[in-house]
């Protein structure tokens, strides 16, 4: 905002008091500073020189001072000794709350008086002063506020995509959660449907998992969950997306990928699963194969038929892999 306005209400002071010297001070503790000046040099003088203390002294009243050098509170002042001042008056700049921030004041080297015009022109100027320092303070306030709102705005956005990478993800193992696994799935399934390239889904459930917890706790079953999910996220390539599908089940999207294929990697897996040295037992997996080729299905299919080879894994006996095609499950 343009501080001319201030040395328009200076220059319009001197004018209308008919004195060389006009200023808006500002007060505080130590000094008072000079926001707008007409004739005189000095920036700001130390407190105890300013007659605009002692004029703040008493915020509703304008302070006259027609001659300093009979006066005695000012006889002895400095500023009055040098010549200065001789003529002062002073309107307060009080603000809504009824304290003073400083004066507009006209100073004249001679005696003088003020008509009544001249008094209420004073006054009347002091409360534009006060208007625009208010205007100004409130236009401050709210580029501070606005630019406090835009560093919250930053700090919403970046917890949000937080939360929303941790909604996407599972707390105990961090692989992709379910919902990130549907979502995926159906992107996956639709490329696949598009470019008619092959892609399996590979389905996995932890063999007795209830027994594992029965006999060495749940935190202990928990770390196989982690492990396992580990296992599952080394092996394969970029592409392959692992996700906790539920409790003690996890499920791999391999896209670009054959049956022939998913069945070499999941045999891999299971593998590795088994061989592990497991801080209590064995621990061994059964593994479900489905895949889709050059067909129209819905997730839905896919998973079901995963799924139904997976119950056949079990059905023969667990630790082992079955793949499914065309809906039957073949041994
Ligand atoms: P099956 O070989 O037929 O799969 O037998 P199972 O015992 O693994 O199957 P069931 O579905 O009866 O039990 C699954 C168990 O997995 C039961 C449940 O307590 C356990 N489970 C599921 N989620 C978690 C988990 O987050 N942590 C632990 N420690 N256990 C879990
Ligand atoms: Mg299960
Ligand atoms: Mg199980």
């Amino acid at each position: 905002m343009p501080e001319e306005v201030f040395d328009d209400i200076t220059y319009l002071a001197s004018l209308i008091c008919g004195t060389p010297i006009a200023l808006i001070s500002l007060v505080d503790r130590e000094r008072q500073w000079f926001k707008s000046r007409v004739g005189l040099e000095a920036a700001e003088t130390h407190r105890d020189l300013a007659f605009c203390a002692h004029a703040i002294l008493d915020p509703d009243e304008l302070l006259i001072v027609e001659d300093a050098q009979d006066d005695d509170r000012f006889a002895d002042n400095d500023l009055v000794h040098d010549g200065v001042v001789r003529f002062y008056a002073g309107a307060p700049l009080q603000t809504g709350e009824g304290t003073a921030l400083g004066t507009i004041c006209v100073i004249d080297q001679q005696p003088r008086e003020l008509d009544e015009h001249q008094l209420k022109a004073l006054d009347a100027l002091s409360r534009q002063v006060m208007g625009q320092l208010e205007l100004r303070k409130a236009f401050h306030d709210l580029e501070h506020y606005q630019s406090r709102l835009e560093s919250y705005q930053v700090q919403l956005e970046a917890s949000n995509q937080e939360l929303a990478i941790l909604g996407r993800r599972d707390g105990l193992t961090s692989l992709a959660n379910r919902q990130a696994f549907d979502e995926r799935l159906d992107d996956e399934m639709h490329r696949a449907r598009k470019s008619g390239r092959p892609l399996c889904l590979v389905m996995v459930d932890v063999d007795h998992f209830k027994q594992y917890n029965d006999s060495y706790g749940h935190s202990a079953g928990d770390d196989v969950l982690i492990e396992i999910a580990e296992h599952l996220s080394e092996i394969g390539r970029a592409d392959d997306f692992v996700a906790r599908y539920g409790g003690e089940e996890f499920a791999v999207i391999l896209p670009e990928t054959p049956i022939e294929g998913a069945a070499v990697l999941a045999e891999r897996i299971r593998r590795r699963i088994a061989g592990h040295s497991w801080v209590h037992r064995d621990v061994t997996i059964s593994v479900g194969l489905a895949q889709m080729r050059n067909e129209d299905l819905t997730p839905r299919d896919l998973l079901s038929r995963a799924d139904a080879a997976l119950y056949h894994a079990k059905a023969k006996g667990r630790n082992c892999v079955v793949e499914s095609s065309s809906g039957a499950a073949t041994y």
